[in-house]
C-alpha cells in the first residue's frame, strides 16, 4: 500500500536496521537519522581496515573466518577467496522456488562447482532444511499445529529417505572435488546422529560399489541449535568430527520464542545469559575433545558476541560477507585472556540487558 501511504516528493528515511519506512519525517527526526548515519559510515570506515586481514586478537591468536552461501551462483563464490573456508552452505536453493525435486545430477553439479571453487579450503555442506516456515510447491507436506516443532530438515529426512539418499549421493560425490564438511540441521539427540550415520555410510559405500568415487576424508558434523543436544554436547562430541552453533534456531528453541514472529521479538534473546551459557558448554565439551567447533548463526557474525565466544575458545565464526570486517575489528581490539574474562563476566550475568550494556561498553558501541 505503499503509493496511497507515500506523497508524491516527500521525504522518506529508510531505516534497513528497525524495518521502518519513514514517511515525511520531522526535523527532530530527520536530525537523529542524519547523527545515525554519520556513525554507521564512520564505524564502516573503521572497520573497513580490517576488511582482507586474517582475524586475530591483540595477542596475534587467529579465529578461523567462514563465508556462509546460499548457491552456487559465481559472484557468492567469488567471495570465498577472502575467508578461510565456507562454514555454512545452505542448500535449500536447489529446492525452492521450482515446480520439481531437483535430481541428483543437477544437485551433485551445483555441489562440485562449489567445491571446485574452494579448492582446500572446507566447505560446510548442511543438508536439506525444509519444513518450519519453509515448504515446497512439489512436496505438500503434512499441516502442523507447531510446524517448527515438527517434521523439519533431518527429521523430514528420515520421513523421505529417497529425498535424503538423493542429497548425500550428490554430496558424496562431490567430496571427490575438494574437502567437504557435511553437516546435519536440527539434530535433536545421539539417536539422530547414529541413524543419520548409518544412512551415510551405506550411502557412501553404495556408491563405491558402483565405481563413484567419494572423498575417504570428508568429516560429519552436526548443528547445533535444538537445546537437548547443546545439554549432551559431551557424548555427541563423541560420536562426530564437528559442530557448528546454529544461534538463530538455538535461541529461538532456547527462549520460546519464535524466530519470525515481531510480537515476541523482545523474547527472542540473543543476549540472554541462558544463550551464552549454552554455548559457552558446547564449545567447551567439543574442545576439550579435540573436536572443531564454531558458530554459522547470526551471532557468529556480530560484533559484539563474537569477541565473546572467542573468549569461550571458539575456534572459527562464519558469516555473511559484509559482517567480517566488524567481527575482526572487535576481535582485535583485546588479548586472548582479556577476551576470556569479558566472556566469563558476561555469562554470569543476570538478563540480556545487563550484558549487552556491558558489552556495548566494552566494545564502544
Ligand atoms: C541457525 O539456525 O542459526 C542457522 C544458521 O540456520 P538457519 O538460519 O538456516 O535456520
Ligand atoms: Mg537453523
Amino acid at each position: 500500500d505503499a503509493p496511497e501511504l507515500i506523497k508524491d516528493g516527500e521525504e522518506l528515511i529508510v531505516d534497513a536496521d528497525g524495518g521502518l519506512v519513514i514517511c515525511g519525517p520531522d526535523a527532530g527526526e530527520s536530525a537523529r537519522y542524519a547523527e545515525k548515519r554519520r556513525l554507521w559510515q564512520a564505524r564502516l570506515a573503521a572497520e573497513r581496515e580490517f576488511a582482507g586481514k586474517p582475524c586475530r586478537t591483540k595477542d596475534g591468536l587467529n579465529v578461523g573466518i567462514g563465508l556462509n552461501i546460499g548457491s552456487a551462483d559465481a559472484g557468492e563464490l567469488e567471495q570465498v577467496k577472502d575467508f578461510d573456508f565456507v562454514g555454512l552452505f545452505r542448500t535449500e536453493f536447489l529446492y525452492m522456488g521450482k515446480d520439481h525435486m531437483p535430481e541428483e545430477e543437477e544437485q551433485f553439479e551445483a555441489y562440485r562447482r562449489v567445491m571446485l571453487a574452494c579448492g582446500d579450503k572446507p566447505v560446510t555442506l548442511r543438508t536439506l532444511d525444509i519444513g518450519g516456515d519453509k515448504t515446497l510447491s512439489y512436496m505438500p507436506l503434512p499441516r502442523e499445529d507447531n510446524p517448527f516443532l515438527g517434521v523439519r530438515a533431518l527429521r523430514l529426512c528420515f520421513n523421505r529417505p529417497e529425498l535424503f539418499r538423493t542429497q548425500l549421493r550428490a554430496a558424496l560425490r562431490a567430496s571427490a572435488y575438494g574437502n567437504l564438511w557435511l553437516m546435519l540441521p536440527m539434530v535433536a539427540s545421539l539417536e539422530d546422529i547414529r541413524r543419520a550415520k548409518r544412512i551415510i555410510s551405506d550411502t557412501a559405500e553404495a556408491l563405491r560399489a558402483e565405481g563413484k568415487p567419494v572423498s575417504r576424508d570428508y568429516k560429519l558434523g552436526i548443528m547445533v541449535e535444538i537445546p537437548s543436544i547443546a545439554v549432551v554436547a559431551d557424548k555427541a562430541a563423541e560420536e562426530v568430527d564437528f559442530a557448528s552453533i546454529g544461534t538463530n534456531d538455538l535461541c529461538q528453541y532456547l527462549t520460546a520464542a519464535d524466530r519470525g514472529n515481531p510480537q515476541v521479538a523482545d523474547y527472542y534473546q540473543n543476549y540472554h545469559p541462558a544463550m551464552l551459557r549454552v554455548m559457552r558448554r558446547v564449545i567447551e565439551e567439543f574442545a576439550r575433545r579435540g573436536k572443531s567447533v564454531g558458530v554459522c548463526g547470526e551471532l557468529g557474525g556480530d560484533p559484539l558476541a563474537a569477541p565473546v565466544l572467542v573468549g569461550f575458545g571458539i575456534d572459527k565464526l562464519s558469516m555473511s560477507a559484509a559482517s567480517a570486517p566488524g567481527v575482526k575489528r572487535s576481535v582485535a581490539m583485546y588479548t586472548s585472556a582479556q577476551l576470556r574474562e569479558i566472556a566469563r563476566e558476561a555469562a554470569g550475568m543476570s538478563c540480556q540487558e545487563e550484558v549487552l550494556a556491558y558489552l556495548r561498553a566494552r566494545f564502544a558501541q
